[in-house]
């Protein structure tokens, strides 16, 4: 393959491979807690968490949200999901000619709303703009800082009470056998929602975005403690994260379906377009993994937030294959493989 085309974005296998390729091997090592060929949700080196993020959302308004939300959202929970605490954000804005100033308005409106109903301030910025024709619309990139806080300390010590704790971030590396997986919510809204809109399809009166700031989410679960790993399944959806989950640490991930949380719009969605909602992109939702003894406690806690009331327990680890199995309604079991990409292009 000569040239790029959409997969090389789209959160897959594909990307994944061509990331490794032509883009970390080009890069020299650093000695980072969590470097970047780690490929993680943050890098850790200094103990400051760090991590970027670019958006190339179409169409840049949509049912539940905008780029804005999502720009800062997507980049708050990068560093959340390592266990963090983010404490900043810088955003740069490349804008093409001709764009309405009113829609620039309406963008940077709720980029402010949404780092104030977060938390985190953006601090630094830049603005570009490009001539008619040379980039679609606008792109917003936006970085982070988090650090380490005592809730975090608290939560792994929780955790290594009941067993050894491999890393003190976390990580996607960081699941053992008999860890617990809870996903924070119902799965695929986002990535349904944009395509019905973008396509015209009518579900979106049924599914919008879940995008969400999750710090706020996530420290409760730290709060409640036994958290190892966590990750939001942005492109390639669920089934993206329990295989990197898997490859990373080592094990099998068992998945019972009848236990995933999906909103009947997604399914009717899916069903109808031939795509797999397990493979979809979120922008409001966490999966997480935590020891055993402390799964009812986590998934309680996280129930309790306004963004985790639909939170479940979907799963177990095991020892065994680097895969996926997903045990179906019926009692059969099937290999989740590993999205080549996400069905739905630019959703972020
Ligand atoms: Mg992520």
């Amino acid at each position: 393959m000569s040239k790029i085309i959409m997969n090389h974005g789209a959160g897959g296998e594909i990307m994944q491979e061509f990331l490794s390729k032509h883009i970390v091997s080009h890069f020299p090592k650093a000695a980072a807690d969590i470097p970047l060929e780690a490929m993680d949700d943050s890098a850790v080196i200094d103990d400051i968490v760090f991590t970027i993020d670019g958006h190339t959302v179409n169409p840049l308004i949509f049912p539940g949200g905008d780029i804005g939300r999502i720009s800062v959202s997507g980049t708050v929970n990068d560093i959340s999901v390592m266990g963090a605490t983010p404490i900043a954000l810088a955003c740069s804005v490349i804008m093409e000619e001709g764009l309405e100033i009113k829609i620039v308005d309406q963008i940077m409106e709720s980029m402010g709303r949404t780092s104030r109903e977060c938390g985190v301030p953006i601090v630094t910025g830049d603005t570009k703009v490009m001539e008619a024709g040379a980039l679609d619309k606008m792109v917003i990139t936006t970085s982070a800082v988090g650090r380490r806080s005592g809730l975090l300390d608290h939560n792994l010590k929780i955790a290594s009470e009941y067993r050894d704790v491999k890393h003190r971030w976390c990580t996607d590396s960081n699941l053992a056998p008999g860890d617990v997986i809870i996903a924070s919510g119902t799965l695929g809204d986002h990535g349904v929602a944009i395509l019905s809109f973008r396509e015209g399809y009518g579900f979106e009166s049924e599914v919008q975005s879940d995008v969400a700031p999750l710090n706020k989410m996530i420290a409760e679960g730290l709060r409640a403690g036994g958290i190892v790993s966590m990750k939001d399944p942005t492109r390639g959806g669920l089934a993206n994260t329990l295989n990197e989950w898997c490859s990373k640490s080592h094990v099998e991930i068992e998945i019972e379906q009848s236990f995933i949380p999906l909103r009947e719009g997604v399914v009717n969605a899916c069903d109808l377009l031939g795509i797999d909602p397990l493979s979809i992109g979120n922008e409001g939702k966490a999966i997480i993994g935590c020891v055993p003894s402390m799964a009812n406690a986590v998934l309680k806690a996280i129930k309790s937030t306004p963004e985790g009331r639909d939170a479940a327990i979907i799963g177990t680890v095991k020892e065994g294959k680097e895969r996926v199995i997903l045990r179906t309604e019926v009692g059969g079991r099937r290999i989740l493989e590993p999205p080549s990409g996400d069905p739905v292009p630019r959703i972020c």
